[in-house]
């Protein structure tokens, strides 16, 4: 029996699902579209087999060809990153990096990092997660000229907290991370590094942004992102004893069983990462965040940091139009088809609900095969629906012509 048969509401959801991201513009930087290799291999009987315990020592019987699929991943990750373990169970990327603070610190050690408001992702302090529940987190700064990394302060709080651990590695930062600099500093201070790339993980695998090997101890990522893979979580080193430790923090540390049909997911998506295309895509991907950003910028908008090295850019809206918020911008594009989140920008006085910003990313448009020109367009539809942002006709004028710009790119299929 198929799912339209045997639950036709869920089927009819999925159909309407699909149908809008076909029709729309997905410019929200943490999303992607996901090849149908990757997607035949999440949806298959691998979902239904416990697994618990790593290749070769299982606590279930029958693993076979898990341990199989799961050394491949392993394996293919190993390659991608150019390091020498991996772990690739984490069911994502909040799970990974939970894992990476047990392997590396006691409840109650400190860490430093940059905090949500300024471009962090919230796992890594926000006071309502784990990571601030069991661990204390302090901040380093942006500098507020150059809205970039303010390694100073990350200097001076490394110096004051003599933190366990410096995390680097964002969810809203459009600049590229130096992270020999984050290595340096923790040295002078006996700490370890942590660097989170869920976001620019496939410009790493690819070499389009500097790796954060041999600098950081511990490196965490989801699969998701720029990377093309299932939602997941991923965890690298190549220090044995916090390999160890690793292994043991996801399970049994955090985790029961893992999501064998996701692993088996993720090792077809490094598998295409380690091939020439996903260069050549992730080159596309950058050249696309700056062909957006320069078009935006010609409309009077303001970029924080002034502009983007990678696949995002944060766009500071006050500049364009004093009384536009995030989220205000955030419904009136979705209205015109053109799918983005609001954003808090460095020291915005609007809480985070409202916002004054908005975060835009190429990854998804890339896959789809948007090019320089099309991105242009893509400004020229977001700057007229937040013109027209109270007008219903406008914005629904822009919808039809934004679809009907889709059917020039169709999702992978
Ligand atoms: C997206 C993101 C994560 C979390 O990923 P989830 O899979 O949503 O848990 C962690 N860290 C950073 C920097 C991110 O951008």
């Amino acid at each position: 029996m198929n799912l339209a048969q045997t639950d036709p509401k869920i089927a009819e959801l999925i159909r309407l699902e699909q149908q809008r991201q076909e029709s729309t513009l997905e410019l929200i930087a943490s999303e992607n579209h996901v090849s149908t290799a990757v997607l035949e291999a999440a949806g298959t009987v691998l979902t239904n087999k416990y697994a618990e315990g790593y290749p070769g020592a299982r606590y279930y019987g029958g693993c076979g060809f898990y341990d199989q699929i799961e050394n491949l991943a392993i394996d293919r990750a190993k390659q991608l990153f150019g390091c020498g373990f991996a772990n690739v169970q984490p069911h994502s990327g909040a799970n990974a990096n939970l894992s990476a603070f047990m392997a590396m610190m006691q409840p109650g050690d400190r860490f430093i990092s940059l905090n949500l408001a300024s471009g962090g992702h919230l796992s890594h302090g926000m006071k309502l997660n784990t990571s601030a529940i069991f661990y204390k987190p302090d901040h380093y700064e942006l500098d507020p000229k150059t809205e970039q990394i303010d390694f100073n302060s990350v200097r001076a709080k490394a110096k004051e907290l003599k933190p366990k651990m410096i995390l680097c590695g964002y969810s809203a930062y459009a600049r590229t991370i130096d992270f020999a600099k984050f290595r340096e500093i923790a040295d002078e201070v006996g700490a370890l590094v942590m660097a989170d790339i869920a976001h620019i993980a496939g410009l790493v695998a690819t070499g389009t942004h500097p790796s954060p090997f041999p600098h950081a101890h511990v490196v965490t990522t989801t699969t998701h992102k720029t990377l093309r893979g299932p939602r997941g979580g991923l965890i690298l080193t190549n220090d044995p004893d916090l390999a160890k430790a690793i292994n043991r923090s996801v399970f049994p540390g955090t985790q029961g069983g893992p999501l064998m049909h996701i692993i088996a997911a993720k090792a077809v998506a490094f598998g295409e990462a380690l091939r020439p295309e996903f260069k050549t895509y992730c080159t596309q991907i950058i050249k696309n965040a700056k062909a957006l950003a320069a078009r935006l910028q010609q409309h009077g908008y303001r970029l924080v940091s002034g502009g983007t090295d990678n696949h995002l850019m944060l766009i500071d809206l006050r500049a364009r139009n004093e009384s536009l918020t995030g989220a205000d911008a955030e419904k009136a594009l979705e209205a015109a088809g053109i799918i983005t989140n609001k954003n808090g920008v460095p020291n915005d006085p609007r809480p985070p609900k409202v916002t004054s910003g908005l975060r835009l990313g190429a990854p998804a448009v890339t896959t789809r095969g948007l090019k320089e020109a099309d991105m242009t367009k893509v400004a020229d539809f977001l700057d007229a629906a937040l013109i027209g942002k109270s007008d219903p006709a406008v914005l629904e004028k822009i919808r039809k012509e934004v679809a009907e710009f889709c059917k020039k790119f169709p999702m992978p299929h």
